[in-house]
């Protein structure tokens, strides 16, 4: 098995520089951010009550904000999960009678039940009178830009637009920046009055540049994946143009009170510390993708993205074409793991989903996919995605063992 790890390695080479090259770029804003924040041991501690004041609070909120090209940010541990900074996001920026518009296809699927889409209420954006509508992608996975234009043009409610950066669980490409940032001028030519928010999640670092830095308005993403580095415990924020994540804040806590409020009593070092390291954790998890990719493409698989494609997610499919194969690749992961190593995956029927699923992570932090994880619906053509890894050394030894288990 280690020969062909090897060989896939040596092929690697220079993708490997490349991404290397893109880590000392991002980690370079986010040092910057820190030592114009005059960060200090101070910053680190915990805050109780209201939180009135909380400097470690409103300083961690800068230095993120700065590190990811925004003009200013709300990050909170208080915010439950990328859906719900999503969730916050999508309520504070749209009233009732306007138009949310996805034009990056179908959403991540926890954002159904937020939009509405199958006709649920339940407090959703359509039980508020707020509509949806999206403009699929096209068959090799780009934007429909035509399509964007027509829907653009002809609904003038349209007053949010949606974009996804990452690939999600489908055998599409991600988004690349430059393809945002073409939308988005579209957006801005057709229908100048609306906001563009880009769901960030799994895209953090993974490119010398965000969405905010081609044109977005807005980007929303998760703790427990990229910008946390793999060390914040929880959370979630959304950064972006100052009065929009003023209205967000209004939303996340109370109208009048916004960001002043809010305490963390367990302090802040996970967070400091987890965007400081999140370039490096980022870019490892990047490596660990590729030299998946690679290894699989070589022993005939179809992988997708390919090993030396432009990426902007760390997300990785091998398309395993057995179910026999996608059950032994998880089981390889979770016995790579460090935590719950002995757990034998099985699919099983999780609620939400039309298939039996099977998930793999032994992850320290409860769910966090910028760990090594891999999962996979129980049907055709068997595609199992594979993502995360705090060290590139666990993801070779997990694909190798995965190697061993499928020979
Ligand atoms: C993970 C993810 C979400 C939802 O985040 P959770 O933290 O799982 O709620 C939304 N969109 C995309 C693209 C994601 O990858």
């Amino acid at each position: 098995m280690m020969e062909r790890i090897i060989s896939a390695e040596r092929k690697l080479a220079p993708v490997f520089a490349r991404v290397q090259e893109v880590e000392q770029l991002n980690f370079e804003r986010v040092l910057a951010a820190f030592q114009q924040n005059s960060v200090s041991v101070r910053h680190f501690n915990p805050s109780t009550g209201y939180g009135y004041g909380d400097d470690s609070r409103d300083t961690f909120e800068r230095v993120f904000a700065q590190a990811l090209g925004a003009k200013d940010a709300l990050v909170r541990p208080g915010i439950a999960s990328g859906t719900h900074a999503l969730a916050v996001c999508l309520f504070a920026l749209l009233r009732p009678g306007q138009t949310l518009f996805y034009a990056s296809g179908a959403p991540y699927d926890t954002l159904h039940g937020v939009i509405g889409i199958q006709g649920q209420r339940d407090g959703s954006l359509l039980d508020y009178d707020i509509a949806y509508r999206q403009a699929d992608l096209q068959p090799d996975g780009t934007l429909d830009f035509s399509e964007i234009e027509r829907q653009l043009k002809e609904d003038p409610t349209i007053r949010l637009v949606a974009l996804q950066r990452s690939r999600g669980y489908s055998w599409r490409p991600t988004l690349t920046l430059e393809q945002i940032g073409k939308a988005i001028e579209l957006v801005r030519s057709i229908r100048p009055e609306a906001r563009v928010m880009v769901d960030n999640c799994y895209g953090e670092f993974v490119q010398e540049r965000e969405p905010l830095h081609v044109g977005a308005d807005v980007i929303v993403g998760s703790l427990i994946k990229n910008p946390g580095g793999g060390l914040a415990p929880t959370g979630g924020y959304i950064a972006g143009e100052p009065e929009l994540i003023e209205q967000c804040a209004y939303r996340l806590t109370a109208p009048g009170v916004g960001r002043e409020i809010g305490s963390w009593s367990a302090g802040y070092l996970p967070y400091y510390q987890g965007l400081y390291m999140a370039p490096h954790t980022v870019a490892q998890a990047v490596m660990g993708a590729m030299l998946a990719a690679q290894v699989f493409a070589d022993a005939g698989f179809s992988v997708s993205p390919l090993p030396d494609e432009p990426r902007g997610d760390i997300i990785q499919a091998l398309k395993l074409g057995t179910p026999e194969r996608v059950i032994a690749f998880c089981r390889a992961i979770q016995a790579s793991s460090p935590v719950d190593s002995y757990v034998v995956p099985e699919p099983w029927g999780m609620p939400g989903y039309d298939n039996d699923v099977i998930m793999a992570a032994g992850t320290f932090v409860g769910g966090a996919s910028i760990e090594l994880s891999a999962d996979a619906p129980m049907r055709e053509p068997y595609i199992v995605y594979m993502q995360g890894a705090l060290t590139y050394t666990q993801a070779r030894y997990a694909v190798a063992k995965a190697l061993a288990m499928l020979a």
